[in-house]
């Protein structure tokens, strides 16, 4: 079923055709893909948006959870004002968020949906299965059997198939949550409610990991979180208004506050200037693992949580894990228990995006020390018309690119290449 706004006349019978007469295709329906369509229909290029509106959103994080970030920060990037969320909220008569309402992750489902509804139009709900090379454009392949010939495709797929589970846990972790799964990744559940009763070993010291145990603790499970760092790390509880002292020695940004974090995210394209090593240590350390302000009274002194301990291996016996884990010393522990949630975050290997066939993405050249995309100013790869934003762009960009955040920049600039290269003749094959 296609999801499209009733009475109002689809955007592609007003819009012209791409190069060549074909449309864009768009490969995903998060905030990064409904950001650069509402962009790209606006300029008149013509669109095809496949995915799940908020997709991910809705299936890859538990119910109850809420957003890490602030409400200026949660904006998808619209070609004309009034999408933002304090918009979607003052339509619907709901009371502006501030810096201390932490944001339900079903309120920004329902503002991408209005978004959707009103700054991008038709959505088809069908998956890529398979993207090629077709003489200078693209060969489409959706999972309902359709197949379409693009001018340029964009992938706004985020992490999806990106979840990375530690070696020594991999083994006792089969592709879904299934009841007989012993290890699952915490982007397989919606719901955590199954494992009340049960004895759950929550792995990582991110929000991811610190908010499933709480939501697991508060549903009745017996969760224990391990930590391989030291200590687990807290975000400030802000203050609405900060003396100039603390804005100037901690300048506020999307991502949080200090002069690092400020830096990466007013200038995305500096980061992109920096050498490869500088850009990937930024992408690998300017945000490490911690957890919302807001999260710390659910857990601290609510959730037995360990530091400095290493998963070192995991077995099986009978419907139970033995989990054996390395503390600071190096002394081997073993815990048992009746399930392990791998909060274990996701690693960039474009290998892992599924529908990227095996020639084209051999052509896709990396970031030299990463299996990510290396794109130009525009977001574009080296194969000419294929772009990656979002996640994947991290590495060029710098972290905002992994956050709502860095929809405005990624989305104008993507835009902005194909809207002038669609006014050109098409190229011979
Ligand atoms: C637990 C958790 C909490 C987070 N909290 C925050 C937060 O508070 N603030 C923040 O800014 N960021 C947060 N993030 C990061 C968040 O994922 C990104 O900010 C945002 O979702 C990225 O948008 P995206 O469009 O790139 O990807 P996604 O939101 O993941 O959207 C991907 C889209 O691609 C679709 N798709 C995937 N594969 C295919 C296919 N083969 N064919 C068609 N469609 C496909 C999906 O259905 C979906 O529509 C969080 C992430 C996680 C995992």
């Amino acid at each position: 079923m296609t999801q499209s706004l009733p009475g109002r006349r689809s955007a592609q019978e007003r819009a012209f055709r791409g190069r060549g007469g074909l449309p864009v295709v768009v490969v995903g329906a998060g905030p990064y893909g409904l950001s650069v369509a509402a962009h790209l229909r606006a300029a008149g290029v013509l669109v095809r948006i496949f995915g799940e509106v908020l997709g991910s959103w809705r299936h890859a994080m538990a119910t109850g959870m809420f957003l890490k970030s602030t409400p200026a920060a949660t904006d998808l990037s619209a070609p004309e004002p009034g999408g933002r969320l304090a918009d979607f909220r003052r339509v619907h008569g709901e009371p502006e968020l501030t810096e201390l309402t932490p944001i339900p992750c079903d309120v920004f489902v329902r503002y991408g949906q209005w978004f959707q509804k009103r700054h991008v139009g038709e959505v088809d709900p069908a998956r890529v299965v398979a993207v090629e090379r077709d003489g200078a454009a693209f060969s489409v392949r959706l999972d309902d059997g359709q197949h379409l010939t693009a001018a340029a495709v964009v992938v706004a797929t985020g992490l999806n198939g990106l979840a990375y589970i530690p070696l020594e846990l991999r083994a006792l972790a089969p592709e879904g949550p299934g009841p007989a799964a012993l290890v699952s990744h915490t982007s397989q559940h919606a719901d955590l409610s199954p494992y009340t009763g049960q004895r759950v070993a929550v792995i990582g010291g991110g929000q991811s990991a610190l908010e499933s145990a709480a939501l697991l603790h508060e549903a009745g499970a017996e969760a224990q979180v391990f930590v391989r760092e030291r200590q687990v790390l807290w975000g400030m509880t802000p203050a609405l208004a900060r003396p100039l002292t603390h804005r100037l020695a901690k300048p506020a940004s999307p991502l949080g506050t200090g002069w690092i974090l400020a830096a990466v995210c007013k200038t995305p394209g500096g980061v992109k200037r920096l050498p490869a090593s500088a850009r990937l240590m930024l992408f690998r350390r300017a945000l490490g693992p911690s957890g919302g302000w807001w999260l710390r009274d659910r857990v601290e002194g609510v959730v037995p949580v360990r530091t400095s301990c290493r998963v070192t291996g995991a077995t099986a016996d009978a419907d139970t894990v033995r989990l054996e884990l390395a503390g600071p010393t190096g002394g081997l522990e073993i815990f048992v228990v009746d399930h392990v949630l791998a909060a274990t975050g996701y690693r960039l290997d474009l290998d892992a995006v599924p529908f990227l066939t095996s020639t084209l993405r051999t052509d896709v050249a990396c970031v030299p020390g990463s299996k990510a995309p290396d794109l130009d100013g525009a977001f574009e790869s080296s194969v000419p018309g294929l772009y990656f934003t979002g996640s994947l762009a991290a590495p060029m960009f710098g972290p905002m690119m992994r956050f709502v955040a860095g929809t405005e920049y990624a989305a104008t600039r993507i835009a902005r290449r194909i809207a002038a290269a669609s006014a050109l003749p098409a190229p011979r094959p």
